[in-house]
């Protein structure tokens, strides 16, 4: 089956008992056993929940998996990954990530003796030269968070592979839609469900996708004994995103596209971030990585001060000023402001996150009415 028909007919088989198209969400936190110390398939909602195992089901379908685990928030979701670590390992990370990874990284994980080294991802010689013995784990976000830098996801797994690491992947962005790395050779794939998974702006959720059926035990192990497990409602919310993620995904991709051009065209623009325009350094790189699309989420900046950028992200209407990505309705933000505040200031300025630097979640209204929405604002 193609993605499309996987999206909508894995882990969303009819109810047996009913005929129902769309399964039921089950809602017991226990099951009954049938004896003292034998168990079901299910005996404990934390343990596992046929909502959230029909959800895992899908996301495993759909990044190539052999199983994946659906957490409570995205962070969770990377919090459990660090689980894997010992303290006095080592994580290398790229310099474009989230900014909640950023602080996870270092102001919880680095308490219990990890240590943490950021590298410019798209530059493979210094992801490399950041690599020590005590490195374990080797963590990218393509596109990333908020320049839109492409990495190499290939040239990333033969790095790991040659080290020793895992590779871990934050597919938020890219969705598999786009791009499944881990087909390109990543052990693990993280989401920030909230995000185009979900796709409607109403759930917070996450997921963690792995090839290896003894690192999903692992992992599992690790969600079980910690407990930030996704509820069913949420789980609900996700899978019926997912029936709509790859049409969503290139629809906005397209606009994101159009978007880009128009401001890329403008004067009041001083440069665009988009792997889909030509001059990004990713570009070649984000066709072949990413379906030949570039993605919804762009960035730019407009020239002066940081008066003038607030004026931008405060006068759109169809934008919202508002965090977070990935919907049907289109978002605006500042990141130095917002969605990166939680950098140090040092390394917003080393990682090219200026405060003049805007950033776009492209949604999936008319995209005439969004250039002209962002047109009014930029006159403000
Ligand atoms: C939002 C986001 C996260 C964190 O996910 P939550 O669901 O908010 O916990 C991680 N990575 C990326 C790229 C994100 O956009």
């Amino acid at each position: 089956m193609q993605f499309r028909t996987r999206a909508i007919h894995v882990g969303s088989e009819p109810d047996a008992g009913t005929g129902a198209v769309v399964p039921p969400i089950h809602v017991a936190s226990t099951y009954v056993q049938p004896g003292p110390g034998e168990w079901g398939e299910f005996d404990y909602a934390r343990s596992g929940n046929p909502t959230r195992k029909n959800l895992e089901r899908t996301l495993a379908s759909l990044e190539g998996g052999c199983g994946a685990l659906a957490f409570a928030s995205g962070m969770a979701a990377v919090h459990c990954v660090t689980m894997l670590l010992r303290s006095g390992e080592h994580v290398v990370a790229g310099t474009d990530i989230y900014g909640g990874t950023y602080r996870l990284l270092h102001q919880v994980i680095d308490r219990a003796g990890i240590q943490v080294s950021l590298a410019c991802s798209q530059d493979l010689d210094q992801l490399a030269a950041a690599i020590r013995p005590t490195s374990r784990l080797l963590w990218i976000e393509t596109p990333g968070n908020p320049r839109m830098s492409i990495t190499d996801l290939r040239a990333c797994a033969e790095l790991a592979a040659r080290h020793g690491l895992l590779l871990g992947v934050d597919n938020t962005f890219a969705t598999p839609a786009l791009t499944r790395p881990l087909e390109l050779g990543a052990d693990i794939v993280m989401h920030s469900a909230t995000k185009y998974l979900g796709g409607h702006s109403d759930v917070l959720g996450g997921a963690l996708v792995v090839r290896d059926p003894k690192l999903l035990d692992r992992l599992y192990f690790l969600q079980n004994a910690t407990g930030a497990t996704l509820g069913p409602f949420d789980a609900f919310l996700v899978s019926r995103g997912l029936k709509t993620l790859a049409l969503r995904v290139v629809e906005q991709s397209r606009s994101a596209q159009q978007i880009a051009e128009f401001l890329d065209a403008d004067s009041r623009v001083a440069q665009v971030l988009y792997p889909g325009l030509p001059q990004h350094p990713g570009h070649r790189l984000a066709l072949r990585q990413m379906n030949g699309q570039g993605g919804a989420m762009l960035s730019f900046t407009v020239p002066g001060d940081l008066a003038r950028t607030r004026r931008v992200v405060q006068n759109t209407r169809l934008f919202r000023l508002a965090v977070s990505l990935g919907a049907v309705e289109s978002l605006i933000e500042q990141p130095a402001a917002m969605s990166h505040a939680s950098y140090a200031a040092a390394d917003r300025a080393a990682h090219g996150i200026s405060d003049n630097l805007i950033r776009l979640s492209v949604g999936l209204e008319d995209v005439h009415d969004l250039c002209e929405d962002l047109d009014r604002a930029l006159d403000a």
